[in-house]
């Protein structure tokens, strides 16, 4: 009796051992199915992100996860993990730092990192380490279990597919990349060429216009001279203004229009001539013009100026810069009703760029008129108060001086224009730059 129990007992003991091992085998043989399905897909890189998801779905169903992610780096210019597939519940439900510090830790180490949060086991498993593309595969079980043998070992084979699929991540990642920058310059040269179709017709204009209103000035001169009569006097005094808001709105055109011009002393590059330039002095002369005026309207200007190198500019064109931020920050600050007004200008550099901000309290640029602020002619001022082209002009500006200028604003809490210039600038390749090299 007893050799026979001893018999059943042992027979049950092989059959449930090989039954383990036969379920084992057989979830095993499936996964990997699955898996070479996966490998087996041609190279297209479109297919990455499905890839990814299946591969994902099928090691969270396999290993009875609550959830799997990949996580992956994009590349040399963003740091920190992107996630690239999801399957079941994100791990970011445990809290977002514990997720990082996993990732980070399996990345650094090149081993899994296995921890256990508020009833989830979490496992992070390094994925094509040191790499371009490469990350971790993360999975969370709603357990404080540990994962057994069989689920440690689906998630080393996952992560193995996974690392299979990361340099097609890479390169998906570099292909993303390349397409943004070419449709980025795609409309800056679009836009480049809507801008230097503006310029020609302003210095055509310009030009055309300067002729007359000379001649008008000359003549209300002359008039003024020769009348007696008061009343006459004033009104010819009247004419005299309209007459040099005319020429300074040509003026302003004519800082705007990109090539030489030709005015009645000849052709001249004067406008283009740069030599070496503090911009701090510039910017603070500028506001030093200016402070009467902001101190009437009871707004305050701070400046924070760190050391900035020489630079090489045109110092008229430079003083319009400063001039029309002011103004635009002084105009907005006057309308919006702000408790306590304030402009503040900062300039930084280090050893490749110049960074010049000039930021404001006031109302804020809404949404829709943020996009078209360095428009020509967009403005949002009344009539005889704006003309629409101090950003244009700006923006004009630092693109000669081969920089880049953003502006950032929430509605509600002001404006800031942050101007980036590079120390290194190359002459050859900007049209207008060569008789500026030549001054
Ligand atoms: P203008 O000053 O003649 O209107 P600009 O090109 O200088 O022309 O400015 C265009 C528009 O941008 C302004 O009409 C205004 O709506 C907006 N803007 C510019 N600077 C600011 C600022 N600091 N705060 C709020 N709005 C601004």
């Amino acid at each position: 009796m007893a050799l026979y129990l001893l018999w059943l007992v042992t027979t049950a003991l092989a059959l449930a051992g090989a039954w383990g091992v036969l379920v084992y085998l057989r979830r095993r043989e499936a996964y990997f199915q699955s898996v070479q399905a996966i490998l087996r897909a041609p190279l297209e890189i479109d297919e990455f992100a499905g890839q990814a998801q299946t591969l994902c779905e099928s090691c969270t169903q396999e290993t009875g996860a609550s959830g799997c992610s990949l996580y992956l780096q994009p590349g040399e210019q963003e740091s920190g993990f992107r996630r690239a597939a999801q399957a079941g519940r994100p791990a970011e439900e445990t809290g977002p730092g514990v997720v990082r510090d996993l990732l980070n830790q399996a990345w650094d180490t090149g081993q899994s990192v296995e921890s256990n949060y508020g009833g989830r086991w979490l496992a992070a498993v390094p994925v094509w380490p040191g790499h371009l593309g490469g990350g971790a595969l993360l999975v969370t079980w709603d357990s404080n279990r540990a994962p057994g043998k069989v689920e440690r070992g689906l998630l080393e084979a996952t992560a193995t597919v996974a690392s299979l699929l990361a340099p097609r991540f890479a390169r998906e990642g570099a292909l993303a990349r390349a397409h943004e920058e070419l449709q980025a310059l795609h409309v800056e040269i679009a836009e480049e060429s809507h801008l230097a179709g503006v310029g020609r017709l302003a210095a055509g204009v310009a030009h055309e216009l300067n002729t007359p209103l000379g001649a008008v000035l000359t003549m209300v001169g002359s008039l003024s001279r020769t009348v007696q009569d008061p009343s006459s006097a004033r009104r010819l005094q009247i004419m005299r203004d309209a007459v040099e808001k005319c020429k300074a709105i040509i003026e302003k055109l004519l800082v705007y229009s990109r090539g030489p011009i030709e005015t009645e002393r000849g052709l001249t590059f004067s406008r283009f001539v740069r030599a070496s330039t503090d911009l701090n002095r510039t910017i603070e002369s500028c506001v030093e013009l200016m402070r009467e005026n902001l101190s009437e309207a009871g707004i305050s200007v701070s400046l924070d100026l760190g050391e900035i190198p020489e630079f090489r500019a045109n110092t008229t064109q430079w003083s319009h810069v400063f001039n029309n931020l002011l103004v635009n920050a002084r105009d907005a600050l006057r309308s919006g009703g702000t408790a306590d007004p304030r402009i503040q200008v900062r300039t930084r550099s280090d050893r490749e760029r110049i960074q010049i901000e000039i930021s404001d309290n006031g109302p804020g640029i809404p949404p829709e008129v943020l996009s078209h602020v360095f428009e020509p002619f967009f403005t949002t001022k009344d009539i005889g108060h704006g003309t629409g082209l101090g950003l244009a002009i700006v923006r004009e500006v630092v693109r000669k001086h081969q920089g880049a200028i953003q502006v950032k604003s929430e509605p509600g809490a002001g404006a800031t224009f942050v101007i980036q210039l590079p120390l290194q600038q190359d002459f050859e390749s900007t049209p207008a730059a060569r008789p500026e090299a030549r001054a």
